[in-house]
């Protein structure tokens, strides 16, 4: 049988507790789970590249199932080049499904063998995203509750 490879593509600036928790939930559900950061060269990101590499490896040492890569161009072009036949994305709210769902739609068009795989955040972390994250730290607060255990935003 096929080894089951999912990508989960995001920019994880930086990586939340939100994103480990869809993580951790989606694992059992794969052989291998490439987490994806994407360099997209119009939008500027906070952190460096890597950097986020960094924190997302660190949080994952103990997981054997879990890799980081950084790619840039299509999705779908990625996960081929990974031999990935999932896209693993989390859904927090009705504008995420809009957005979501015609990204999905288009992908699968263009791409029938990929399948595109949701899971709705735990009620207690959907509220954490990483736009809210920087604003913490962009104006002095403590961001620490909102990141995985162990990541010093400021190393
Ligand atoms: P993007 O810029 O592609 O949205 P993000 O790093 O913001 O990348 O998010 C990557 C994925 O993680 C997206 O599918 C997003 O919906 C999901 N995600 C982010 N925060 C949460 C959260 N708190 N709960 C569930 N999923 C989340």
């Amino acid at each position: 049988m096929n080894r089951r490879i999912a990508i989960f593509p995001g920019s994880f600036d930086p990586i939340t507790k939100g994103h480990e928790n869809i993580l951790l939930r989606a694992l059992p559900l794969f052989d291998e789970v490439i987490i994806s950061i994407g360099k997209n060269s119009l939008k500027q990101s906070y952190f460096t590249i890597e950097q986020r590499e960094k924190w997302i490896k660190q949080v994952f040492s103990k997981e054997p199932k879990v890799r980081v890569e950084i790619y840039t161009g299509l999705t779908i072009d990625f996960c081929k080049k990974m031999n990935a036949d999932y896209i693993l994305r989390g859904l927090r709210t009705s504008a995420d499904f809009e957005f979501e769902k015609a990204i999905a739609q288009n992908n699968k068009v263009m791409a029938p063998e990929i399948e595109t795989i949701f899971i709705l955040p735990v009620s207690e972390l959907s509220a954490i995203n990483s736009t809210i994250v920087r604003d913490i730290i962009r104006n002095g607060g403590n961001a620490a509750p909102f990141v995985p255990e162990g990541i010093d935003l400021k190393s």
